[in-house]
Formats: structure tokens, C-alpha cells, sequence
């Protein structure tokens, strides 16, 4: 479940970092990957206006255009458009390049100081209001910085954070991931794959063989262990999406959780 809401989402989506940013013929690939993952599955995807200058967003629009209402879209606006109208022309801008009526998850990308956050926060709670967002979300907060950001919302809730987690990253296991699951905030975990980088010299090959999976699958599964977490990796090729909508059919068992998590140290 998404936060406190009963919305429904997958332990696995996929996250469109880079995509777009290549030449026009490996576009294609991107798109037929997003459109074979949203077919196994991974139906909640991740972009920004950041990404690509946009692009992103566009082929992830190209990649729902005929299955919108099956897919739990998620994107963010940049902290330089923090400010209020800002936010208005951003979500404009996306849900345009998108080709959608509207964003299921609009998230704040980082922390910005230097514009007070309950500026920000009043667009996007009346971009809620106005249909265009149906729910908040935060990326790369801390505590703090959430529990101001949640203290700050008049009429919605802010139902995730967005943050780095994966084998070698693992900083938010001592505050962050606590403070979430006590506040029933969904943790979105970006570069769950150490952006390709898989520790797989650290995986004990019986627990590949117990579980038959891939080293990428067994860090997927460990990444969402924990039941507020889902994660994000991002895959342009066929095998890769394939591999992942697979990762958490089969789950780690307790024991094997806590063995990994040592094994990860
Ligand atoms: P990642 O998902 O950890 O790793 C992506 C890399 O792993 C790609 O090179 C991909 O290769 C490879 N890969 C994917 N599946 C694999 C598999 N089954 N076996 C082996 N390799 C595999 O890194 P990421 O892209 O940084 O993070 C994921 C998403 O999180 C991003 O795309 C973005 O949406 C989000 N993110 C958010 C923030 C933020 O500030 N909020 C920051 C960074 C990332 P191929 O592409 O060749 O398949």
C-alpha cells in the first residue's frame, strides 16, 4: 500500500533515469523495454522533468499512451521550481509531455533552502485539489526535512520518500526507514541495483541456488524486504526487465534476510 492510502502498488517498478538521453534509435528500445515491464507487472514508473531535459517523460508518455489507466505514474518537479507558480508550470509541463490528465505521484526531487517548503507545498496541495496530482511525495529528505514537509500540508499527506538504497547504501537503516515505517510513509528506493554496480562476489552462491535466482534478483529482493519499501531499478534491455518483474516472486526467507544483510556490510 501506497503510505497511509489504500492504494495499491507494486513491490517493483521502474525508474527512467537516463532514458532519453541517448540517440533517437535506442528511444525505441527504452520505450519497448518500459511497455514489456508494464506487461510483467512493474506497472508504477518513475521520471522527472529532470531527466533528459524532459525527455524522459516523453517516452515514458509514449510507453502508457494505451495502457494510462493501468500504470501508477510517478515524476517530480526540480527544487530550482519550488517556487509557486513554479510548481504550476512544471506539473503543466509534465502531465503535457506525459500526454496524461494527470500525475498519480508528483514528488518534491530534493530539498530546496532557500524557498520555504510550505510555499511549495500549498501548489501541490492545490494541484491535488484541482485533479492534476493525486498524491505527494518527497525524494532525498531527511527526518527532518519530512516531518516539516508532512507538518506543512494542510489537507493531504506526504506518502513517500524517495532515497538511495541499496547493498553498498545503506545510511537510511539507522533514522530514515524507522521514522517511515512508524509514519506509514512508503520508502521508494533509487539505485537499488548500485546503478549496475551488483555486489555479486558478496552473495553466498547457495542462496542463489536455494532460491534460483540472479545476483540482481537476490538484491531486489533484499532491498524490499522490509514492507514499506519498493524499488525502482532501472533496465533498458529486454533481459534485464524480464529479470526484475521476476526478482520477488519468490521471497527471502528471515533468516536469509539477516544473513545478506551481513553478508552486505
Ligand atoms: P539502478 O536501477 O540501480 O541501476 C541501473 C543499471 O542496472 C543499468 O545500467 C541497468 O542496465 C542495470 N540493470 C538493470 N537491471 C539489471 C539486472 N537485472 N541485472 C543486471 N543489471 C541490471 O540505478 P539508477 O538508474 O540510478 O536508479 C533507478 C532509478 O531510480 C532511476 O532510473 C531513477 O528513476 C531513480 N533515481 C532517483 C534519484 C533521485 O534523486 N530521486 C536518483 C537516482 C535515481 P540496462 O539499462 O542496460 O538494462
Amino acid at each position: 500500500m501506497l503510505g497511509r492510502t489504500r492504494e495499491r502498488i507494486p513491490v517493483i517498478g521502474m525508474g527512467t533515469w537516463a532514458m532519453g538521453n541517448s540517440t533517437g534509435e535506442k528511444h525505441q528500445e527504452e520505450v519497448e523495454a518500459l511497455e514489456k515491464g508494464i506487461e510483467l507487472g512493474m506497472k508504477f514508473i518513475d521520471t522527472a522533468e529532470a531527466y533528459g531535459e524532459g525527455r524522459s517523460e516523453t517516452l515514458v508518455g509514449r510507453a502508457i499512451r494505451d495502457v494510462r489507466d493501468q500504470v501508477f505514474l510517478a515524476t517530480k518537479v526540480s527544487p530550482e521550481h519550488f517556487g509557486y507558480d513554479d510548481v504550476m508550470r512544471s506539473c503543466e509541463a509534465s502531465i503535457e509531455r506525459l500526454g496524461v490528465k494527470y500525475i498519480d505521484l508528483y514528488q518534491l526531487h530534493w530539498p530546496n533552502p532557500r524557498i520555504p517548503i510550505q510555499e511549495t507545498l500549498r501548489a501541490m496541495d492545490d494541484l491535488v485539489s484541482q485533479g492534476k496530482v493525486r498524491y505527494i511525495g518527497v525524494s532525498n529528505f531527511s527526518v527532518e526535512q519530512t516531518a516539516v514537509a508532512q507538518e506543512s500540508l494542510p489537507r493531504s499527506e506526504i506518502v513517500s520518500n524517495q532515497v538511495r538504497y541499496s547493498p553498498s547504501s545503506r545510511e537510511i537503516e539507522s533514522e530514515l526507514l524507522p521514522f517511515c515505517e512508524k509514519g506509514k510513509i512508503t520508502v521508494i528506493a533509487y539505485s537499488p541495483l548500485d546503478r549496475g554496480d551488483i555486489p555479486t562476489s558478496r552473495i553466498p552462491n547457495e542462496l542463489l541456488k536455494k532460491y534460483d535466482v540472479t545476483a540482481a534478483q537476490m538484491v531486489l529482493n533484499w532491498v524490499t524486504y522490509r514492507e514499506r519499501v519498493m524499488a525502482i531499478p532501472k533496465a533498458s534491455s529486454m533481459e534485464h526487465i524480464k529479470e526484475n518483474a521476476e526478482s520477488v516472486d519468490t521471497r527471502l526467507s528471515q533468516t536469509d534476510y539477516h544473513a545478506l544483510s551481513r553478508a552486505f556490510e
